[in-house]
């Protein structure tokens, strides 16, 4: 997700997005839609957003959380069957779209952010580490075509996305070949620093993954060197 500017909450003809968008308020995060937004030539601009229903149920394969990454996008023109009975009086809140204000309304909005921002980083698949080992899930990685062998810190496809765990798979697999090393100290660093940005932007705390693994790795090389 990224922060909203009035030309996401504007389509063609003046149309309001259909989108969730996530509102940051104090300390809570809520779901919200754009109901309104004032005249663009409003100093600052605003748009007033309403709170909506969401359905938290665990999201158990690749298929489930791309249907659920299209309900978030699509909201407003959900069949409203598909979707949880809306809230009895919801909290509506003014937002700033421009000056120094702007910047607590998230749109692009996906699974993994709502595991974040509104489950408050509470995950089925990994439990809050934000790892799994593949090959001990029982079944579950196959759903995410993430199956592999034990010995994995594979990163969580449900908490911190799907594109990143099958990412994530590619370098597992080279890591987990037969002819070691296959990956280079570096390698083992450039993918903590890689994972470690996307736990920043999901508001998690950075990890060490496999960096114990480099520091052996480099103590080896200057034993043999000596
Ligand atoms: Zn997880
Ligand atoms: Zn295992």
């Amino acid at each position: 997700m990224r922060p909203a500017t009035v030309s996401d909450l504007l389509k063609s003809q003046g149309k309001l997005t259909p989108q969730v968008l996530l509102l940051e308020e104090g300390n809570s995060w809520y779901a919200v839609v754009v109901v309104d937004v004032s005249s663009l030539d409003a100093q600052p601009i605003t748009a007033t957003v309403q709170e909506v229903a969401l359905d938290y149920s665990n999201r158990y394969s690749a298929e489930k959380t791309e249907e659920y990454n299209d309900m978030l996008l699509k909201y407003m023109k959900m069949d409203p069957s598909c979707l949880p009975r809306p809230l009895n009086e919801p909290p509506t809140w003014t937002v700033s779209l421009s000056g120094s204000s702007a910047g607590n309304l998230f749109c692009d909005v996906t699974s993994p952010d709502v595991v974040a921002r509104l489950e408050r980083g509470k995950c089925w698949f990994c439990y809050g580490t934000r790892e799994i080992c593949a090959g001990c899930t029982r079944g579950v990685a196959q759903e995410f075509d993430l199956f592999m062998s034990c010995g994995t810190d594979l990163a969580c496809p449900n908490c911190m996305g799907i594109d990143i765990a099958l990412e994530d798979k590619t370098f597992q697999q080279r890591l987990l070949g037969y002819a070691r090393p296959n990956v280079t100290a570096h390698e083992i660093r450039e993918r903590t620093k890689h994972l470690n940005a996307r736990l920043a932007e999901l508001g998690y705390p950075p990890m060490r993954w496999r960096d114990a693994e480099a520091d052996e790795m480099d103590a080896e090389a200057q034993r043999t060197q000596s």
